[in-house]
């Protein structure tokens, strides 16, 4: 596979345009977020209805420093660019050669950085053993949170440089990144600082956000008010910590039998809200806890999991989104994969409510050690039974939703930033076809090509 690529395309020229032509299609998912039956409209942009992927007006992309100027045919687009006086010769071109086109995809919810690794529990898990169990036997999450206290900024910033390098190599361009894995303020504050940091780095853009409230640490655990003495403490101590550092935009809470209560839930997010953090929710991932009634209660921006809502949960969420402020429901499927579970969150039953469906990997050492959303897509088509297209907008405009970036990121329209990708396939229908397929021929951030594998 060779890709030409002609002056100007690369990330280090200095032409300030870029011209992406070439493609089979290019798929913008424009119009903004997606629920109930337009979950699937893409607004896909077929190269067949021009003559092929080299007619002179097949469907290509106009980028001007770093945003995207137009999607249209290319004669056309050349044609307007050169009427509003924007100088040709000053875009480079991007052949596509026959790839589909489609946004960066976006991972709403990960859990990048930690150290250390569990692949123990996968045996214990095979031989019977519950999430509930691994946690209140002191692995799970603990064990990790004990690594990543003992770990510096340098080793966690290590670390999640080689797996945002792995995430680009499947085409995602912005990734949500949660702490969690300190549970003490000092850990807590070097996990958002390291995410912040590898932001900045790029090519990957990452969202910050504080997930204090991911289970009880050691030293609060053995104690008969354990929980709520933890809560107090995330709430007087960590979270004026949390936001005098300003580097998180969100704060999470697991919201789960045995973790914290919708109660806890509640008046940490209420607090957080209070400071300007959204609030999102670990919710009803292996029993109905009231997580999705609270995060329509709140206003939180998402409820992620949901593999067991109870249906006044479903109800509230729907109410939510019919009143216009919709909570995403941020589904992972690749977890309950891993999970080896046979219950799903019910995808369809939100799609058909009206709720904003988006789908993350929640890469984490424990339950789902995958740095793919392409192979998150392909378990949303088998275990979801979501369509191609549907998936594609939940890794897209509705993953941008589920961050608040969607007016900036997650579709390919007039304004927004240039993140998008060239797939090695002809149709993004494709993506979730080919699990486990490296499929990324070219990935553009910001107008420049940040990974072209020729
Ligand atoms: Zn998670």
């Amino acid at each position: 596979m060779s890709l030409r690529v002609i002056p100007g395309g690369r990330g280090d020229a200095d032409l300030p345009g870029l011209l992406v032509v070439g493609a089979s299609e290019v798929v913008t998912v424009a119009g903004g977020p997606r629920a109930g039956a337009g979950q699937a409209e893409v607004d896909r942009r077929s190269a067949a209805d021009a003559g092929g992927p080299t007619a002179p007006n097949a469907p290509a992309v106009a980028i001007w420093k770093g945003r995207i100027l137009a999607v249209g045919g290319r004669a056309d687009l050349e044609r307007v660019l050169a009427g509003e006086g924007y100088r040709l010769d000053l875009f480079g071109r991007l052949d596509a050669r026959g790839g589909a086109v489609t946004p960066g995809l976006v991972d709403p919810h990960t859990h990048l950085l930690f150290a250390g690794s569990r692949e123990g529990e996968l045996e214990l898990r095979q031989r019977g053993a519950g999430y509930l169990d691994i946690l209140a036997a002191g692995g799970g999450i603990l064990s990790t949170v004990a690594a990543t206290r003992a770990a510096s900024a340098e080793e966690l910033a290590a670390h999640g440089r080689r797996w945002l390098d792995e995430m680009l190599g499947h085409g995602v361009t912005t990734v949500e990144a949660k702490s969690g894995y300190g549970l003490d303020l000092a850990t807590e504050l070097r996990l958002l600082e390291v995410a912040h940091q590898l932001g900045t780095e790029g090519p990957v853009e990452v969202v910050p956000t504080w997930l204090g409230a991911h289970a009880v640490p050691p030293e609060f655990r053995g104690r008969p008010d354990g929980a709520e003495a933890f809560v107090r403490d995330l709430l007087d101590e960590q979270l004026p910590g949390v936001v005098a550092q300003g580097r998180a935009v969100a704060a999470d809470v697991f919201c789960e039998q045995g973790v914290f209560t919708a109660d806890q839930s509640r008046r940490i997010l209420v607090a957080a809200a209070g400071f300007g953090l959204r609030p999102r929710l670990h919710a009803d991932e292996l029993a109905p806890s009231g997580g999705a009634e609270l995060a329509a209660e709140i206003g939180a921006t998402t409820a992620d999991h949901l593999a067991t809502p109870s249906e006044a949960g479903i109800a509230a969420m729907a109410a939510a989104a019919a009143d216009g402020r919709p909570v995403v429901a941020t589904l992972l499927p690749a977890t309950t994969w891993f999970l080896m579970k046979d219950h799903h969150a019910p995808a369809r039953t939100f799609i058909e409510r009206g709720v904003p469906v988006a789908i993350g990997t929640d890469f984490n050492p424990g339950t789902s050690p995958t740095p793919s959303l392409p192979l998150a897509m392909t378990a949303a088509c088998l275990n979801l039974r979501m369509s191609p297209d549907e998936v594609l907008a939940a890794v897209t405009i509705n993953a941008a939703l589920a961050l608040g970036l969607a007016d900036e990121i997650g579709s390919l329209e007039a304004g927004k930033q240039a993140d998008l990708v060239i797939w090695a396939v002809p149709t993004s229908r494709q993506i979730p076809y080919w699990p486990a397929a490296d499929l990324v021929r070219t990935v553009v951030k910001r107008g420049k090509i940040v990974l072209d594998r020729a």
